[in-house]
């Protein structure tokens, strides 16, 4: 990649007023109980933005009272789902108002560019609330067959109080796509947002109560995940826990359930997604997918469709660490990526020209350098980046490792950053069995001109979501979610929506049918 030299910017940062620090509970701001706050950071410069209020256990105790109270006596469960409805969609419309500063306020706290906030992260995170504003009165059970002469059904009614673990790396599309659904449900929610990166979440808390959301459906308890995020995962009036971080943590949270009342859990977990590169693939396209993924809509930038390992810093769970090349090609798109990885500039997140800002937190920082020296430790050859940057601010520069081995620890673990493993195949079998080899199940990509090897392949890969000739596919109506350890249970489309509904049978004699 090349660099922004700080100079020579003429951008404006356009740092948001921080207007919301405290829990949200029963439609309120409030410190928490311990009068505690901690720092959050910007990833730009290592310093502070704001104190936040640090939630524990006693404020996770009267956040799901709150919620508990809005389930068992409030409207939100008992009103229609077109009135449900219709306060979504209110919502919805409040966050498409709010863009520039929701997209501004997300740069500041995890490092996103900002433009992308603006074209792609808000609106999309609006544009999912509105798909389950839409969804929320077409949610409805089935009229059942019994042997014996009986007039029987389901009921789906939503499970109760919800609570929502979101991780940092996109704070406001995690946020829609777990609280949307629950709320067009009919649940009532505690959500916990990332230690990292609780700012926006705060803000949409203050949007949905003027939205009209009743006080006590939605609560927003900041603070960390061994304190604030375990006592909602134990605790013993929360009906549901939806978590999306990290495998470790979710083996966490589903032991918690296990010991306390025994909640259902659904899990997003971690990946090391493989994308399969076949000899027919155009290598020029090839190297963007690589890159960014091939979305293209020539109308807009196009790095604003480029969705890849490099984008969003390699913060991405579904990110293509695992780039699989047929060997007849091989060596030309190595020389492809080293070309187009230089267009990847990195720098401040409100620079237009950047295309990479700075990893979300300095832990995460030294974790990505200390796998990029391992990566050289263990043999693999660095084609581009391998560096920090030198300026202050969590900078890494976009990294692809050629000649990579599947047991070196950079072909296994999920990195989380910006860099790229490549390795060569020969056939189509032994591209299937690569693609498997990894603990993980979350997503994987194909690019072939041939239907039938595109469709044997995407037939073959255990994983949630497969994209063909494209990458990074997100759309409301489709479900995505994870194979073995990548986790279970799905979010977006209406899968999501029967995460938050229990099942209920009815069954009633007919006396006098006619049939
Ligand atoms: P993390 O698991 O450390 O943290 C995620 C959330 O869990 C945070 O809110 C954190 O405070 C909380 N948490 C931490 N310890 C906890 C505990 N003991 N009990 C309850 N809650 C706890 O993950 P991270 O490092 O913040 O995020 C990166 C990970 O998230 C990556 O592994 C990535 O793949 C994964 N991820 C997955 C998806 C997906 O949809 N599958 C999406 C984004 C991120």
């Amino acid at each position: 990649g090349s660099y922004n030299d700080e100079s020579s910017s003429d951008y404006v940062s356009k740092i948001p007023t921080i207007k919301f620090t405290k829990l949200f509970i029963n439609g309120e701001f409030v410190d928490a109980i311990s009068g505690r706050t901690f720092e959050t950071i910007d990833p730009r410069t290592g310093e502070v933005i704001a104190k936040i209020a640090e939630g524990d256990k006693e404020d996770v105790d009267l956040a799901v009272r709150a919620a508990r109270h809005a389930f068992d006596n409030g409207p939100w469960p008992r009103m229609s789902g077109y009135e449900r409805g219709r306060i979504l969609s209110k919502f919805a419309d409040l966050i498409e108002q709010h863009i520039e500063e929701l997209a501004a306020i997300d740069a500041v706290d995890a490092g996103k560019l900002f433009e992308w906030g603006k074209a792609v992260d808000i609106p999309s995170t609006a544009k999912t609330v509105h798909y389950y504003a839409g969804a929320a009165d077409k949610i409805h059970g089935q009229v059942l067959k019994m042997s014996k002469a009986f007039h029987a059904y389901t009921l789906l009614e939503p499970v109760g109080v919800v609570g929502h673990i979101v991780p940092w790396n996109f704070p406001s599309n995690l946020f829609a796509m777990k609280v949307a659904p629950s709320l067009a449900a009919g649940c009532t929610i505690v959500v916990k947002p990332a230690e990292q990166t609780p700012l926006s979440a705060l803000f949409y808390a203050h949007l949905a109560k003027q939205a009209g959301i009743p006080d006590g459906v939605i609560n927003v308890v900041t603070g960390f995940g061994p304190t604030a995020g375990a006592a909602i995962a134990s605790h013993m009036d929360i009906d549901k826990v939806s978590f999306t971080g990290s495998t470790e943590v979710g083996r966490k949270i589903m032991q918690a359930a296990a010991l306390s009342n025994l909640k259902p859990v659904s899990l997003e977990l971690g990946g090391k997604s493989p994308l399969l590169i076949f000899d027919d693939a155009d290598v020029d396209q090839a190297a963007d997918q690589a890159l960014l993924g091939v979305m293209y809509n020539k109308a807009k930038p196009p790095f604003l469709d480029a969705y890849y390992i490099f984008t969003n810093q390699g913060e991405i769970c579904v990110a293509s660490s695992r780039v699989f090349v047929q060997e007849g090609i091989y060596d030309e798109l190595v020389k492809k990526l080293a070309e187009k990885a230089k267009d990847w500039v990195v720098g401040d997140p409100f620079d237009p020209k950047s295309r990479i800002g700075p990893q979300v937190e300095k832990r995460q920082y030294d974790k990505i350098l200390s796998y990029i020296e391992h990566g050289k430790r263990e043999g693999a050859t660095l084609l581009t980046g391998g560096k920090p940057l030198e300026t202050k601010g969590y900078y890494i520069q976009p990294t692809i490792f050629t000649d990579v081995k599947e047991d070196m620890l950079i072909a296994k673990d999920e990195i989380f950053g910006p860099v790229m493993s490549l390795m060569k195949f020969k056939t189509i079998e032994e591209g299937i069995k690569c693609a498997n080899n990894t603990q993980y199940g979350l997503a994987a990509g194909i690019i072939t001109k041939n239907l039938d090897v595109a469709n044997t392949v995407s037939r073959s890969i255990r994983a949630g979501t497969i994209w063909i000739n494209c990458y990074f596919a997100f759309d409301d109506d489709c479900p995505y979610g994870g194979y073995k350890m990548s986790g279970f249970g799905r979010d977006l489309g209406m899968d999501a929506i029967h995460k938050y509904l229990q099942v209920k049978s009815v069954a009633t004699p007919l006396h006098n049918s006619p049939w």
